[in-house]
């Protein structure tokens, strides 16, 4: 089958919280802009009931809900969805190609947003009570719920006894699934000391899930399997917690993508990966916080650096690099003395040879992203460009004669 080609300014890999508010940027700076989402327009947090903790909704709103206003913005904007999976990528170069099964789309920028899910232990009934029917992976989203309850947690890494923790202050009673010996666990020593010490915590050692129990409605109960002894224990509870890791969908993106060891995409603040032109948001980043109002933060900064990397790769090749006339490139910093010094030197040797060289500032206070391409680091430097490339960099003695010379 012969594949289909479109072309897009930005296309945004995952459709979710960070997603979407990276379209809603891309899509309100006028961007021609396609979000391609595999699953459910929402990401993952359409998959909870109640989200309490996302500003401007004092009375909480449910997942979904708050997930399709996301989406309506987007629209508004403009902004294309397919629903399909993206299967690959090439992101070297100018011209950048996600693809699907059907259709190549080729952009110049991309964001990745592709989020992750939760590690799920494998154990049969798992898939029936996911979300929410009884098995969570979120103690900040689902602890109020159980105020009262029987709760498992299962893990005992840093996560699991403090999400643990945190549920004593709602739940009667937290029982800790821990497959080590007794008094043996993953977590740091004063997270294990205190959750030793909390009598609202039950462990229950040398156990993993052996298989989760309930009716079509709900979970009921957690079977353990002691490892030692292979003794099966029916534990009753009213929603199990799996803190047994996080797995971003980053599998498409390895050997192309700076990642960390846990397959986490690596960004700076402004959601710049490795690639140029390629930017990451929400929880497929490396990052402290998993939730929708960072996912949100990060999504905002994603689509903001997009546009301005297509707005400086359009004045990068059409003006800059333009072989139609010799160019002047002066890289400065506003807010430093030197750099201040030296414009209206520039500025008058533009009035006086504007006509026959074209002659750009870049103020790198604001960005560094042309003087990157140039591949410039000292600042007051000029360029000077003949034919379209690069030919000469002046970071000292800059005299309008010394700038006409090297013209
Ligand atoms: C049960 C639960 C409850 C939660 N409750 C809260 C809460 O109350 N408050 C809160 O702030 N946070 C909560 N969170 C966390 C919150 O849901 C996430 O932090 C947030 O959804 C992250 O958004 P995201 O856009 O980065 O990723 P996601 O929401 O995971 O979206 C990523 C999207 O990318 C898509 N995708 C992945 N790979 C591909 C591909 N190859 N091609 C196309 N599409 C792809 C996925 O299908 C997915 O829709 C909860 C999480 C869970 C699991």
């Amino acid at each position: 089958m012969e594949k289909k080609t479109e072309q897009y300014d930005v296309v945004i890999i995952g459709g979710g919280a960070a997603g979407l508010t990276a379209a809603i940027y891309c899509g309100r700076a006028r961007l021609k802009t396609l979000v391609i989402e595999k699953a459910l327009v929402g990401g993952l947090a359409t998959y909870t009931n109640e989200i309490e903790n996302y500003p401007g909704f004092p009375e909480g709103s449910t997942g979904l809900g708050l997930m399709e206003l996301f989406h309506k913005q987007a629209k508004k904007f403009g902004v294309k969805f397919k629903l399909t999976d993206v299967r690959a990528v090439q992101l070297e170069g100018d011209t950048k190609v996600v693809e699907t099964f059907r259709t190549n789309y080729e952009c110049r920028s991309v964001i990745i947003a592709s989020g992750g899910k939760p590690r799920l232990t494998g154990a049969p009934g798992e898939d029936k009570f996911l979300y929410d029917k009884g098995i969570s992976f979120c103690a900040t989203c689902d602890a109020a719920a159980n105020t009262g309850k029987t709760v498992m947690v299962i893990g005992s890494g840093d996560a699991a006894i403090e999400e643990g923790m945190f549920l004593t202050k709602f739940a009667s009673k937290v029982i800790v699934s821990v497959m080590h010996e007794e008094g043996k666990m993953d977590c740091n020593e004063i997270a294990r000391e205190e959750a030793l010490a909390n009598p609202k915590m039950e462990f229950i050692w040398n156990t993993l899930p052996e298989e989760f129990r309930g009716d079509e409605e709900h979970l009921h109960s957690v079977a353990l399997k002691n490892l030692k002894t292979s003794e099966i224990i029916d534990v009753p509870v009213d929603t199990c917690f799996l803190f047994i890791g996080y797995v971003p969908n980053t599998e498409i993106f390895k050997g192309i993508i700076d990642m960390n060891r846990s397959g986490y995409v690596l960004t700076n603040e402004k959601m710049e990966t490795n690639m140029p032109g390629v930017f990451a948001a929400g929880d497929v980043r490396d990052k402290f916080l998993k939730q929708v109002a960072t996912a949100v933060g990060d999504g905002a900064i994603a689509g903001y650096a997009a546009e301005k990397y297509l707005a400086e790769s359009e004045i990068f090749e059409n003006q800059i690099m333009d072989p139609s006339l010799p160019g002047l490139v002066y890289i400065w910093n506003a807010v430093e003395t030197a750099s201040r010094g030296l414009l209206p030197v520039i500025e008058e040797f533009e009035q006086e040879h504007g006509r026959s060289v074209k002659v750009t500032k870049v103020d790198i206070y604001k960005s560094a992203g042309i003087a990157n391409r140039l591949g410039i680091t000292t600042v007051p430097s000029v360029a000077f460009i003949k034919d379209g490339k690069l030919a000469g960099v002046l970071t000292e003695d800059i005299t309008k004669e010394a700038l006409k010379a090297a013209l």
